[in-house]
């Protein structure tokens, strides 16, 4: 377990960036925290950190985004709207959570029951007692 403390957007954005450069092949990353909280900025700098140049947004109504121009595929869920699991089925989940690519799934929780054992589960909190842009990311499982 690992407790990372930011206190930007630019900051969450270069935490993504790190981990995003040492992800590797085949690895599941779980995001959770409530809306607004930086799912989706931690993702942008992740992106980056894979080296991909394409604009990466919250993929609202499609759930699924893929990006293939970095240095290993990247397929960003957002499963906030999703109604029930078999929506999940439909896309074909199991292709990319078990296949070549890197998966990043904001709001995994939400799909809990679909998550390989193996996947990296990263938290953001806000804490306002220390201020409106101060995050605490929580970075678990796997090799870490
Ligand atoms: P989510 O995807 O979790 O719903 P977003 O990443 O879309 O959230 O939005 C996060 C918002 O919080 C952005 O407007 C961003 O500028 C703001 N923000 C403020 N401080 C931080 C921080 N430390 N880390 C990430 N985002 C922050
Ligand atoms: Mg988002």
């Amino acid at each position: 377990m690992k407790k990372i403390e930011t206190n930007s957007p630019e900051e969450t954005f270069q935490i993504g960036e790190q981990i995003g450069k040492e992800a590797l092949q085949g690895q599941v990353y779980c995001i959770n925290g409530d809306l607004g909280v930086g799912k989706t900025v931690f993702t942008q700098g992740f992106a980056r950190g894979l080296s991909i140049t394409d604009a990466v947004n919250s993929p609202t109504f499609t759930i699924i985004q893929e990006y293939t121009d970095g240095r290993l595929p990247l397929y960003h869920f957002d499963v906030y709207r999703i109604g029930d699991i078999e929506e999940m089925e439909e896309i074909g989940y199991e292709e990319y959570f078990f296949g070549e690519g890197i998966c990043l799934i904001e709001w995994a929780a939400l799909i809990q029951e679909l998550i390989p054992q193996n996947a990296i589960w990263i938290t953001i909190k806000k804490n306002l007692e220390k201020g409106l842009d101060y995050r605490e990311i929580v970075v678990e499982g796997n090799n870490l």
